[in-house]
């Protein structure tokens, strides 16, 4: 039973992908190809926060050493929260749960993905273009189309391309992601480059909110294996107006986040030169914020047959806007629930696989999204009387308490009793 040895095809070789592959071998699905669009596997040079639900999840696969050499170690609490003008502290939110928030760069965390991975499964420069939904006998359910003009044959698509999918496109969903609002600014100061009292501050999860703007500071790595850096994420409200680039990517001149600071406190003023100290052209990486309202279904099946289909997941399927730092995570719990679906499913119907696998993703996920829209309008202070006073550290930690606690390794066990044979599984 369960859908071991169908040959499934995961488009995109982000954390998202990379996660699935690693929830897939370590369910036991046989036959999995992952086809990325870029030539190398890379991420974007920024930090990542991977928050204790989704630790438990990388942990079970195996990568918690791997992970604990490339990331900080021993934070003193979740976040700390300054006021930008005067720098003051007001107040924090205590480290949720175990194992810990690990915060280490993207790509660090991308070789972390790759450790257990064997190198034939991994196809880089294939970008899909299209997908054939193939009707006559004796012929794989899908072709992919990829760029280059090759092909592939499978049974099942994961579409793990990210915000903007072909996948999804593919499916018919013309929808378009909205623009928050909000840009960021990403960049990273070395702690040589900061004043010795700004860099002991920055050795903490640091959050300087001001009105409808805030920098936020992961100190990501550690000393031990010099990969630590202060990873800078400036959120700055800007109309769309203003952004002159086609990707929703582009370089831009630190003066730009400067001039969003020009008022704010000292240690803010340090870390724009510590910016600049460590960028010669004077730029940093910025990013125009978009998310996609949560989508009623994930999947479709092929037309007359039982055992094929295509799925999204990831920022495909369920976008969110990173205020409680979950886009990832939510990917690697994703991840591991699909894939313990797929391997561990009693019947034959994988439609019926899907939508056990929706319904028990799609509440989390689409209240995540929720909350962290929410979640951005705290983190900066959208009124101003919530710079101080109203301001309560302590009632943020408690709103975001389910998303940490939550175990889906627990919850997969708990809710697939009846549906999902454990027989041979390392839950
Ligand atoms: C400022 C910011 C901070 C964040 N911080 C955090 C955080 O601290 N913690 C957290 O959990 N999340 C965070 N996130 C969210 C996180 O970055 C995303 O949720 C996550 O990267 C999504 O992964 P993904 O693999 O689904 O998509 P992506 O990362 O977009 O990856 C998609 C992959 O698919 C490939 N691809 C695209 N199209 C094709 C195609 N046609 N064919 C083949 N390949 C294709 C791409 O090249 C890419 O490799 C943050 C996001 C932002 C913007």
């Amino acid at each position: 039973m369960g859908f071991e040895n169908k040959r499934v095809a995961i488009i995109g070789g982000g954390l998202g992908g990379m996660s699935f592959l690693n929830a897939a071998l370590y369910a036991g699905l046989k036959n999995v190809q992952l086809y990325e669009q870029a030539p190398q596997f890379g991420e974007v040079g920024a930090g990542v926060n991977i928050t204790s639900n989704a630790n438990r999840v990388l942990d079970a696969f195996g990568l918690k050493k791997s992970m604990t050499e490339k990331s900080s170690h021993q934070l003193p609490c979740y976040m700390e929260y300054h006021n930008y003008k005067s720098g003051d502290y007001l107040g924090h939110i205590e480290e949720f749960s175990h194992p810990p928030a690990r915060l280490l760069h993207r790509a660090h965390l991308l070789d972390s993905l790759k450790e257990r991975v064997p190198q034939s499964s991994l196809n880089q420069g294939k970008r899909l273009v299209s997908i054939d939904r193939n009707t006559a006998a004796g012929i794989a359910p899908y072709t992919l189309h990829f760029e280059d003009g090759s092909t592939a044959e499978t049974d099942i698509v994961i579409g793990c391309d990210g915000i903007k999918s072909n996948v999804r496109k593919d499916m018919g969903l013309a929808d378009s992601p909205n623009y928050s609002g909000q840009v960021v600014y990403r960049g990273f100061v070395e702690y040589k480059d900061l004043p010795e009292d700004t860099a002991q501050l920055l050795r903490k999860t640091v959050n300087f909110r001001g009105p409808k703007r805030h920098v936020l500071i992961l100190p990501i790595g550690n000393k031990e294996t010099q990969t630590d850096r202060a990873a800078i994420i400036g959120f700055m409200s800007e109309p769309l107006e203003a952004w002159d680039s086609e990707s929703w990517m582009s370089r831009s001149d630190i003066d730009s986040l400067q001039e969003h600071v020009r008022d704010w406190c000292p240690q803010v003023q340090d870390i724009i030169a510590g910016l600049r100290k460590g960028s010669p052209d004077g730029k940093m990486l910025k990013q125009a914020l978009y998310v996609r309202d949560p989508l009623d279904k994930w999947f479709e099946m092929k037309d007359g047959q039982k055992d094929a289909g295509i799925i999204l997941l990831g920022d495909s399927a369920h976008s969110t806007l990173p205020h409680q730092g979950q886009g990832t995570c939510m990917a690697i719990e994703s991840g591991i629930a699909l894939a313990t679906i797929l391997r561990h499913w009693k019947g034959e119907d994988l439609s019926e696989a899907f939508q056990f696998y929706q319904d028990l993703r799609k509440p989390r996920t689409d209240r995540v999204t929720q909350t962290s829209y929410e979640a951005g309008k705290l983190a900066s202070s959208d009124s101003p009387d919530q710079l101080t006073e109203r301001f309560n550290p302590e009632a943020l930690g408690e709103r975001m308490k389910w998303i940490m606690e939550y175990n889906v390794l627990e919850d997969l066990k708990e809710k697939g009793a009846e549906v999902l044979d454990f027989h041979g599984s390392k839950l």
